[in-house]
């Protein structure tokens, strides 16, 4: 089931969705987030379509419903056409295996084997789970055709430059996963190192913020000289907090997931290494425990830049007014959280952690938006366009 990023937690969003369309059967599994699924919704629905569920995926498949075209790859990509946003998709349909990405690439999407069968998945290791083997990565705006005769591949979209979103390698992917030629492990990795050559401070311990920080902080530690020591434990039972839906719950969920390991916190200085900062949740809860636990001065680095603007292609961030960086600057958030000093990884760095000089400033190498507001899709249902409004205002009269 995808993670409800947008449409909210119902059994009736849980995917595959699926309908008997004219041609037969239609499944389909989204990763990534549509940015007018509520704009094209509301004039389907004034045409007369009957939505089953408040995902934005149905979107996709009402306007493949309703598509005039012959046959139903073509009615598929006719309806693609008509979606903006980010979506990795895979469709099941009684002939065929369709798997298809956004043509900025924003979602990752592979393509493994297993036993001569094609496998469609997000991420490598869901091929690994079931033994399947890694054939490659389904290219941005590639669609996969999958038959008993074989695999083609078509280029349904107007060519343009890839933007694949570059918190899949900051946080969003399995640490243990492999795509656009990257171990997603090894350039959080990097991430650390950069970190460390830009921001180094003098210190005993390395500390990573677990998991998400671990691979980070072995990359700091490594850079730096400086000891890497598990000084918080991650309780395994706990699921992770973002996902819990009130803030009394998320806070609590924090608690209960790590605790100070006062063994190697006591009278030390140490450098605190996490991925990134949303909330700021974490980051309060953590520190704290730091100085409880007796650490005698706590330096947060994060292997990300702050995090200013929402996301709106299913990584799930809050909105702008609860995003930590979006209120404050480097000194009140250091304040905030309570610690001796605080830095950020900057976005030169951060492409430098993945092979680049630095970001390509007129046609940047990966969708960047959560750090520089730099959407690469139109935000349809987020700015309201005249259409969009016009149907709402149809509604209320
Ligand atoms: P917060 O406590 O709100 O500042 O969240 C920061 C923590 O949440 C970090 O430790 C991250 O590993 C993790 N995190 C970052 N982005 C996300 C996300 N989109 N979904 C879930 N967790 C996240």
């Amino acid at each position: 089931m995808r993670y409800s990023t947008s449409g909210g937690t119902l059994l009736r969003n849980v995917q595959p969705l699926f309908a008997d369309l004219w041609g037969g059967g239609f499944a389909i599994a989204h990763n990534g987030n549509l940015t007018n699924a509520r704009a094209l919704r509301s004039d389907l629905v004034r045409q007369g379509a009957i939505f089953q569920s408040t995902s934005d995926t149905e979107t996709i498949l009402q306007l493949t419903a309703r598509s005039q075209k012959l046959n139903t790859v073509e009615r598929f990509i006719d309806a693609l056409r008509q979606i903006e946003g980010a979506y990795s998709l895979v469709v099941l349909t009684n002939k065929k295996l369709i798997g298809v990405r956004d043509p900025l690439g924003i979602r990752p999407l592979v393509l493994g084997t297993l036993a001569g069968a094609p496998i469609l998945a997000s991420e490598t290791v869901a091929l690994d789970i079931i033994g399947a083997d890694y054939v490659r990565d389904v290219e941005p705006g590639e669609m996969i055709v999958a038959t008993k005769d074989g695999i083609e591949s078509l280029h349904p979209f107007p060519p343009q430059r890839p933007r694949p979103c570059v918190f899949e390698y900051i946080y969003f992917a399995r640490p243990d996963s492999q795509f656009g030629g990257h171990s997603v492990y090894n350039v959080r990795k990097a991430l650390g190192a950069q970190l460390a050559a830009e921001s180094n401070v003098e210190a005993d311990v390395v500390v990573p913020v677990p998991d998400s920080g671990v691979p980070a902080a072995i990359g700091y530690a490594r850079a730096s000289g400086i000891p890497f020591e598990l000084g918080i434990i991650r309780n395994h039972y706990v699921g992770r907090t973002f996902i819990e839906p009130t803030q009394q719950i998320r806070a609590l969920g924090v608690k209960l997931k790590h605790n100070a390991n006062r063994a190697v916190v006591e009278g030390k200085r140490i450098i605190l290494v996490d991925d990134s900062i949303v909330r700021g949740t974490t980051s309060v809860k953590i520190v704290k425990m730091m100085y409880e636990a007796g650490a005698r001065e706590v330096h947060m680095r994060i292997a990300s830049p702050p995090i200013t603007h929402p996301d709106f292609y299913g990584i799930d961030t809050p909105e702008q007014e609860q995003l930590l960086a979006a209120n404050y600057d480097l000194e009140g958030m250091r304040a905030y959280i309570g610690v001796d000093s605080l830095a950020f990884i900057t976005v030169d760095g951060l492409y430098r952690a993945l092979g680049y000089e630095g970001r390509d400033p007129v046609y940047p190498q990966f969708t960047d938006h959560c750090f520089t507001g730099d959407y690469p899709t139109p935000l349809t249902d987020k700015n309201g366009t005249q259409r969009h409004q016009l149907s709402l205002l149809a509604e209320i009269a």
